[in-house]
């Protein structure tokens, strides 16, 4: 299937789509600060919702759901070690742990106002923090197996995370707690932590569509966060600071989800645009490649269909041609003929001149009989310094005036060799199939046979 080109077209229109994806994006993303500004507009500051019911699902929910999502972003740092993933657990589990004190403490919330309400920004600040980290980890060498094994620091995380749970309680109930407006230092923090997180997205990693989440989710939590500034507790922007974090964390774990779905990591899963590019490189190199083993192929093909030295048909394939051309003799009613030949003392010239001036002998012989035969004829090296020549739609008569001709031939030719020329003559057997016999192996046999007759009759001749 051809690849489809990924853009329909370049040139300005290409700019001013790809300007208005980002406006898309970006408006999309800022969304929330419409529901602030209304709220902060149009809600009458007595208007409360002091529902601890519902409340304490939603905690309840939040606080089951993360640590799902810790379990799938545990289970995708397992599998791909990416040190980011590390952090992104971490943050998780400890958003888990900090966080459900706030729904645990909403039926006392009237009476301990403070106790309540810290573990909302704590949690926020904590988690925030780590995925910063987390981002400032990206891209850093994967952690090993055995790293990735060491369930021992988890349980010390979890220790840390209810120690901070313990603090909290320590601030809210204590004097401490005038100390400084915990509650809005905590919230500003995480506002921070969530802007610095989108603006180190933005910087680095916008071709990757799962950071591109990530960023999403920041600058969501960055948004409650504002929200929860502008709230007090109970009215409406502070419900709906609970909703825009919740969204918030639902596309942070959508893309752990699509992590844990595909790579099981953060940088390696790629945007629409990036994938096609790559798979139009690789399907170039395979093209390449299916290329290149079809020429080898094919060279392969000629290297075992023929013989090097002297260019005629390798045995095996002169033997596999000359099953086909029977069947196609038969086929059509056309004679069919067989010379078998070699070359007489042929052991005399290796011994007196040396096995080199031996294969310049079966190089100018093939060239010579070559040189004689029309293009349909089989030529095939058969043995050392015996060769079969295949004559379709050729009678044994016609095969022998042609066999006469290769041998007057080879009798006049001269070799060249180092100190003057050599000089050889062949003998040769003809037979046709159909009259001489009808299988392959018995025609054969009478073309070898008459071979042999001629050398017995002295050499440099042609038995039909
Ligand atoms: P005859 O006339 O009876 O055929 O005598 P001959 O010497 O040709 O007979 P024989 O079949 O005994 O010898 C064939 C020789 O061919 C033996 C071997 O050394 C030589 N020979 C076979 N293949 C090659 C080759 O590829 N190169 C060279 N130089 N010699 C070869
Ligand atoms: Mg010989
Ligand atoms: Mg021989």
């Amino acid at each position: 299937m051809p690849v489809e080109e990924v853009s329909v077209g370049r040139g300005g229109i290409f700019v001013v789509i790809r300007v208005y994806e980002y406006l898309l994006k970006i408006s999309g993303a800022l969304l929330p600060l419409l529901g602030i500004w209304y709220l902060q507009a149009y809600q009458s500051p007595q208007m409360c919702s002091v529902e601890h019911a519902m409340h304490n699902v939603a905690v309840l929910a939040a606080t089951v759901l993360s640590g799902f999502v810790a379990y799938v972003t545990w289970r995708c740092y397992r599998y791909s070690g990416e040190p980011f993933l590390r952090w992104l657990t971490l943050g998780f589990l400890g958003f888990t742990i900090i966080y459900a004190p706030h729904g645990l403490f909403t039926s006392i919330s009237d009476t301990h106002m403070a106790l309540f309400l810290l573990y909302g920004p704590t949690s926020r600040v904590v988690m925030g923090v780590l995925l910063f980290i987390g981002l400032l980890s990206y891209g850093r060498r994967r952690d090993v197996q055995s790293e990735r094994d060491r369930h021992g620091r988890w349980w010390l995380w979890g220790a840390f995370f209810l120690a901070i749970d313990v603090a909290v309680a320590v601030v809210a109930e204590t004097s401490l707690l005038k100390l400084l407006n915990w509650r809005i230092w905590l919230e500003m923090s995480a506002l921070v932590v969530s802007i610095s997180g989108v603006l180190i997205v933005l910087a680095r990693h916008r071709s990757l569509p799962l950071m591109m989440t990530y960023a999403l989710s920041l600058a969501l939590f960055a948004q409650s966060s504002i929200s929860f500034l502008l709230a007090t507790p109970w009215n409406h922007q502070w419900w709906y600071a609970h909703a825009v974090f919740a969204v918030g964390f639902f596309f942070l774990s959508y893309g752990v989800v699509r992590a844990f779905l595909t790579t099981g990591a953060f940088s390696t899963v790629f945007s629409a645009e990036e994938l096609m590019s790559r798979l139009r490189i690789e399907k170039n190199n395979t093209e390449e490649a299916l290329r290149q083993l079809q020429v080898a192929n094919s060279e392969l093909a000629l290297m075992a269909s023929t013989d090097s030295l002297t260019g005629a048909s390798s045995r095996r394939h002169f033997l596999a041609t000359v099953g086909l051309e029977l069947s196609r003799a038969a086929r059509n009613g056309l004679p069919l003929s067989l010379l078998a030949l070699d070359i007489d003392n042929f052991k005399s010239v290796n011994d007196k001149y040396g096995h080199q001036a031996g294969d310049a002998v079966l190089r100018y012989l093939a060239e010579s009989v070559r040189d004689a035969l029309r293009p349909h004829d089989v030529f095939g090296r058969v043995g050392g310094e015996e060769f079969m020549i295949l004559l379709p739609d050729t009678s044994k008569g016609a095969a022998s005036v042609l066999a006469e001709r290769i041998r007057s031939r080879v009798e006049s030719m001269a070799i060249p060799f180092v100190d003057g020329v050599l000089r050889v003559t062949v003998s040769i057997g003809v037979a046709e199939f159909g009259i001489d016999g009808e299988m392959q192996d018995e025609v054969f046999k009478v073309a070898d046979d008459r071979l042999y007759r001629a050398k017995h009759a002295g050499r440099n001749l042609v038995v039909s």
